[in-house]
């Protein structure tokens, strides 16, 4: 009897539980090596699924509007993916220049050194042509948010968005040179993963990057927001960016004080997280 019992603990019957365990254990491994193998991607900038060391093909350099892998895009976080470890806060402002907010951020930025890039409307520029060289002759980034800005003429058709693009470029252009002004578009309203498409197939077709943001201050969102509150959603915003490379969007238009004064304390915050500041530029 005792000879059979121990017969019987030694043989492996596999049963329901058994199973489970088996199954979960195998689903347990599956998971983290898919973790591992996406955190490589993940931490570049949103948008740009290569993997770092593609950063530095030499064909990356040869045309604005192709990837890493020669494939055709015009997202300027897909051809120029941020790098690991190199934490950079880019800040851009939309929709300027105005009389009125335009010189205060000039201020600050220069009270602070830190350069950011202007995504010019390019009729606002004619009118205020002393503010566009001001920009450029201090050092920040000009680039092209369209010549209108309205959406009926900009988005009405490929073409009506074509000479927008060309016309806006040739404005500013004939304001500060061709030297200060970095061909880079960024769309009224944005233009993220599968929207605008058709006026993206534009901007490869004439070699123009456009680019988007990872993180805001939410300074369009309500018509009269606080600083506190617009610094406070920077730094929540860019803690999900899950990126070293943040592209923070704010507004300089003439309505958009607070935005000027909440950029010192913008500007504060991710100095003392340890980020240096830098222009979008084509490289
Ligand atoms: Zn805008």
């Amino acid at each position: 009897m005792a000879t059979k019992k121990r017969k019987k603990k030694y043989t492996f019957k596999p049963n329901k539980n058994t199973l489970i365990v088996l199954v979960g254990l195998i689903l347990l491994i599956w998971c983290i090596s898919g973790i591992r193998s996406c955190t490589k991607y993940d931490r570049s900038l949103r948008g740009a699924p290569y993997a770092e060391e593609l950063v530095n093909l030499p064909e990356f350099q040869v045309r604005a509007c192709a990837r890493p892998d020669g494939t055709p895009t015009a997202d300027y976080q897909e051809i120029y993916p941020g790098k690991v470890g190199d934490k950079v806060m880019y800040l851009t402002f939309d929709d300027g220049p105005s009389k009125k907010v335009t010189p205060q951020v000039l201020d600050i930025l220069k009270k602070y050194n830190v350069k950011a890039t202007f995504f010019i409307v390019a009729k606002n520029a004619e009118q205020y042509p002393d503010l566009l060289k001001r920009i450029a002759q201090e050092g920040h980034a000009i680039a092209s948010h369209s010549y209108s800005h309205e959406f009926d003429t900009l988005y009405a058709d490929t073409e009506s968005f074509r000479s927008e693009i060309f016309a806006a470029k040739e404005s500013l252009i004939n304001i500060v040179g061709e030297e200060h002004f970095t061909d880079i578009f960024r769309f009224p309203g944005g233009a993220f993963s599968g929207q605008r498409e058709e006026f993206k197939e534009v901007l490869i077709q004439e070699n123009v990057p456009y680019v988007n943001w990872n993180c805001l201050t939410g300074d369009a969102e309500t018509r009269n927001p606080v600083p506190a509150d617009l610094i406070a959603k920077a730094k929540k915003t860019a803690g999900t960016a899950n990126s070293d490379s943040l592209i923070l969007l704010m507004h300089d238009a003439g309505a958009k004080q607070a935005s000027a004064d909440a950029l010192p304390g913008i500007i504060e915050a991710f100095q003392k997280d340890g980020y240096r500041f830098d222009t979008l530029k084509r490289k």
